[in-house]
């Protein structure tokens, strides 16, 4: 579980603005939701067989009633069993997102930890192709705000209905049974629970069983495919670039029809940031009436990654780092500072604290990452004026009357 030091949180910080704005501006709202859920409900959506409730969730015992309570391995569970406990789903169209820590025991590496961070979106009531259209548009978008759409491919997969998966599965089963000594042993004793899930072995011993498999969509139901040809005749409409991965099967057991990831080969092996898919019967086996849904989950931590790998930098994070030599000067430093903070309400600022010569506390104001020093001197006091040196660009040094700072800060910061 990683520390997110001063250092990376300007980034964290830019990412949750885009986001939410982003969010706003196709019309989802924020629901936030609890960190712990009772074990049962994730068995009961992610499903029994998959590497989640297998081996990676972090379940403990309360000491009064012995209950199995588990740290959220994912949002989906628990965003469904909010919307049904709240009366939010029943005959309603919702637009959901959630944003926040998420819990597997995994081993980790680099872009896979036992604390990460997921921004989530759902949407229920909808039974169409559009939404799920909208949502690879809303991401395709947001890849670009973050300066990263060129190291991101989308790839897609229907997996039908559970009726045309259960064909597909007798299928399946018959093909790996023929090579069953060469599986590995997740994937044999999978192959009478959960069969699909094999097709998503990373195994590289397995991968010519796995490339010559049948394939899933060529099972599938008529409705489906004509779900999924509506599904890619609207990504071409809107000029979105995807590669069809008949393999791509999702390792959660509630999706059905459209499945798909936003991948990247700038991470090595963790090459998905984000996934989802619809997951049309998940509201009604959590106990509520029928809903259709669909919805997506990015990985925090690998997109900064990506973000990282592509020398994107966050905004600087300090505008002005105020410097103040001298007893007097220094006995109203304090005071100009929340002035200027009234006057200038986005300015981030900070006064320098501890006392020292000028030039240890430029040092300071260098350090700072701040892109201009603030200098209050005897002088300038006795003048009335305060002098700019500009920490971060090649621009000889100014002085200007105290009574014209806000407006040059408010010009200045704004470019
Ligand atoms: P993977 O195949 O990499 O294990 P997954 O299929 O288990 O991923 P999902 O359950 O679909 O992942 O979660 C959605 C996203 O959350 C992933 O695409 C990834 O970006 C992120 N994610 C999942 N597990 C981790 C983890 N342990 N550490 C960091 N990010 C993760
Ligand atoms: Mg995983």
């Amino acid at each position: 579980m990683l520390d997110i030091l001063p250092k990376q949180t300007p980034l964290w910080r830019q990412f949750e603005t885009i986001w939410q704005n982003l969010a706003a501006s196709y019309g989802y709202d924020e629901i936030r939701l609890p960190i712990i859920e009772a074990t049962s409900l994730f068995k009961r959506s992610i499903g029994e067989v998959t590497d989640i409730v297998e081996k990676e969730m972090f379940c403990f015992q309360t000491k009064e009633d012995s209950e199995s309570l588990s740290l959220r391995p994912e949002g989906t569970a628990g965003c469904v069993r909010a919307g049904i406990e709240n009366s939010l789903l029943r005959h309603q169209i919702q637009r959901l997102w959630y944003m926040g820590p998420m819990f597997r025991h995994e081993t980790p590496q680099k872009g896979r930890y036992r604390q990460f961070h997921q921004v989530g979106v759902e949407a229920f009531g909808m039974d169409g192709p559009d939404i799920e259209a909208e949502h690879i548009l809303m991401m395709a978008r947001f890849w670009k705000a973050l300066g990263i759409e060129s190291a991101i491919q989308l790839q897609i997969n229907s997996i039908g209905s559970a009726e045309s998966r259960k064909n597909y599965r007798n299928v399946l089963v018959d093909y790996l049974s023929k090579y069953q000594s060469d599986l590995d042993a997740d994937s044999q004793r999978r192959l009478h629970t959960n069969p699909l899930r094999i097709l998503d072995s990373k195994n590289p011993k397995m991968a010519d069983i796995i490339a010559n498999a049948p394939l899933c969509y060529e099972y599938l139901d008529p409705d489906s495919t004509l779900h999924f040809e509506k599904f890619t005749d609207l990504l071409t409409k809107a000029n979105i670039a995807y590669t069809l991965n008949p393999n791509l099967v999702r390792g959660l057991d509630y999706y059905n029809r459209t499945v798909y990831e936003w991948v990247t080969d700038t991470l090595g092996a963790q090459g998905t940031v984000c996934a989802g898919g619809r997951y049309d019967s998940l509201v009604a086996q959590l106990g509520a009436d029928s809903t259709p849904a669909v919805g997506f989950a990015m990985g925090i931590e690998r997109v900064l990654l990506v973000q990282e790998a592509l020398g994107v930098k966050p905004t600087p994070a300090m505008d002005a780092y105020l410097i103040h030599v001298g007893a007097t000067v220094t006995d109203n430093a304090l005071s100009f500072a929340e002035d200027l903070r009234t006057r200038c309400p986005t300015l981030r600022l900070i006064l320098h604290c501890g006392g020292g010569d000028f030039k240890q506390q430029f040092k300071k104001a260098d350090k700072s990452g701040a892109r201009i020093a603030l200098i209050l001197g005897e002088q300038e006091l006795l003048n009335q004026t305060i002098g700019i040196k500009f920490l971060r660009e090649e621009r000889p040094q100014i002085e200007m009357p105290l009574t014209e700072i806000n407006q040059f800060l408010m010009t200045y910061l704004a470019n």
